[in-house]
């Protein structure tokens, strides 16, 4: 961490309450406190008062926050927000009695998002995923990783890929981009699932590093997708390049893709709901995250939810991302992702908030640069109207962020 002195001070804001979450005590609190800032990142934190006094020795200017909490911008490290179409058609399907699986094995699901996908011009899917971005921005985002696999073919992986990247260099927030080359075999590889695997690992993931659009790579590892070896053969290929990974893994059943993802040393193992103490344990020992999607759980009306004791008992770093995708969880609000993580997971509201900030950052592998407010790191920042950090989970609906700062310059959200 760089180190700062009081006159490397920029901006100084001061009066308000700091979730830092990081340090001793609920959320880490600090309460009547001041935050200085040198550049894009953190340069002090402490009392208000010393902040004040500090400022006006050098004729700064103190901007005031009138009690407002700061938390560290929120990550949501689980989205697939680049995609054409919609899935509206299905969701009415499901509610009408059809499961996942039937519209997955008849050509809908990921297949018929697929081919709006590919059928998409850059410029629509830039439009509808910026749309979605602000969503979340509004809501205090401040880092997003976005997801391909709705090209499952090499131009539109990349077409995918390249918009995510325009979007992180045109929008206030940090894009992390993953190829998820294992999300659903294409049409064209029918009968050909070896090939498939051999041509995403190889030529595919080569071609894609080498143009600069991959941070992470992905595997559904599911019985409707792809397999433990399959997921395995990818990942280690990915690894050979330097690149990063994260496995959806145990939605719809338990296939040992936890243990796959510690094995390969994935950042993160997403989903959970079925794990068992086994692959618990694999996940702890590999300091690989568990990302939770309650979302997508709620858009299922799945029952059975990730096994929280366990995962806590086992000393896994707990997750919770928005898993934003047409089909199972048409979301962009990553505080119904927190309330949904208290309310149907049993998250405690510090546990869902540290998923979205300090654990969101961990999945990402960025959690020496954000995802907590301490000093030498960026100053991504979430200012909040709220009397307490619980608030965040406890709402629906409401949105209660005043301001988002990232990179240190801030933008203020809707009416005061
Ligand atoms: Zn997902």
């Amino acid at each position: 961490m760089p180190k700062f002195s009081d006159n490397d001070w920029q901006q100084v804001w001061a009066g308000a309450n700091i979730a830092t979450m990081a340090g001793a005590g609920p959320y880490g609190s600090i309460h009547d406190a001041a935050i200085a800032l040198s550049g894009e990142r953190i340069a002090w934190i402490g009392p208000a008062a010393e902040a004040r006094r500090l400022a006006q020795s050098k004729g700064l200017p103190v901007r005031e926050t009138h009690g407002q909490w700061i938390t560290p911008g929120l990550i949501d490290c689980h989205t697939h927000v680049v995609y054409g179409g919609n899935r509206v058609a299905e969701f009415e399907q499901r509610l009408c009695g059809a499961s996942y699986e039937d519209i997955a094995r008849a050509g809908g699901g990921i297949q018929s998002t697929m081919r709006e996908t590919r059928a998409a011009t850059k410029e629509s899917l830039y439009e509808s995923a910026r749309r979605r971005l602000e969503c979340l921005m509004a809501e205090g985002v401040t880092t997003v990783e976005i997801k391909s696999g709705y090209g499952l073919e090499l131009a539109a992986e990349r077409r995918s890929l390249e918009v995510a990247r325009l979007l992180g260099e045109a929008l206030p927030l940090s894009v992390k981009t993953t190829f998820l080359g294992l999300h659903s075999l294409p049409p064209e590889f029918a009968g050909q699932r070896r090939r498939y695997v051999d041509e995403v690992s190889g030529p595919w993931l080569r071609d894609l590093v080498a143009a600069g659009l991959v941070d992470a790579v992905d595997s559904f590892c599911e019985d409707i997708a792809f397999s433990v070896a399959e997921t395995e053969q990818f990942l280690q290929a990915a690894k050979q390049l330097g690149i990063a990974a994260h496995v959806h893994a145990g939605q719809l059943s338990d296939m040992g893709a936890a243990q796959a993802a510690a094995k390969c040393g994935a950042l993160s193992a997403d989903h959970l709901e079925f794990l068992s103490a086994d692959g618990a344990r694999a996940l702890a020992s590999a300091g690989t995250v568990a990302v939770l999607l309650p979302t997508a759980y709620f858009t299922l009306r799945q029952t059975t939810p990730p096994p929280i004791a366990l995962l806590r008992e086992s000393g896994v770093h707990l997750a919770v991302a928005t898993d934003s995708n047409p089909g199972t969880s048409p979301c962009t609000s990553l505080l119904l992702a927190l309330s949904m993580a208290c309310t149907l997971f049993g998250l405690t509201p510090e546990e869902a908030l540290a998923g979205a900030t300090r654990n969101g950052a961990r999945a990402l592998g960025v959690i020496g640069e954000v995802g907590t407010v301490e000093v030498g790191k960026r100053a991504d920042l979430a200012f909040w109207r709220i009397g307490q950090p619980a608030e965040l989970c406890y709402g629906l609906g409401a949105n209660p962020c005043a301001a988002v700062m990232y990179r240190g310059k801030l933008r203020e959200i809707g009416p005061a």
